[in-house]
């Protein structure tokens, strides 16, 4: 699955509460909740508020697998991605992952 936006972590709470194994990619380790941005903007609420990371998300469904990767393609066979990585102020190769 591509981006744990609001479409997308929704689908995969959805799923893994079915144990259903999904790999989700998003660039962000976090989903933030688009709407209340300009509350953030305006010093109305805290960013934690708007933004929870994956890994709080996903904690319970065991089969949600998350990789914080900006994909670069994607094809029926395969997808191709760039791990991010803080302390890397470069991009590192592009991988592949087949599934
Ligand atoms: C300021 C603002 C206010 C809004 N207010 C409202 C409102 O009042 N009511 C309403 O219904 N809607 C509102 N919206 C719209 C709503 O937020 C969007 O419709 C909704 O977030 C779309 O969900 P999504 O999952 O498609 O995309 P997003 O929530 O944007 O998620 C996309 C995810 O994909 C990831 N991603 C994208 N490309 C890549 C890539 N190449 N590689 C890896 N990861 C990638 C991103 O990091 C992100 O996490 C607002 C939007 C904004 C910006």
């Amino acid at each position: 699955m591509l981006g744990g936006g609001l479409a997308g972590a929704g689908c995969a709470l959805e799923l893994g509460d079915n144990g259903i194994e999904v790999t989700l990619f998003d660039r962000n380790d976090y989903n933030q909740f688009q709407p209340l941005l300009y509350q953030v903007a305006g010093c109305r609420l805290p960013a934690e508020d708007i933004a929870r990371p994956h890994r709080t998300i996903f904690k319970n469904h065991a089969t949600v697998r998350v990789l914080t990767a900006d994909v670069l393609a994607r094809s029926l066979w395969s997808t191709r991605a760039a791990p991010c990585s803080d302390s890397s102020p470069t991009r590192p190769t592009a991988m592949r992952w087949t599934s």
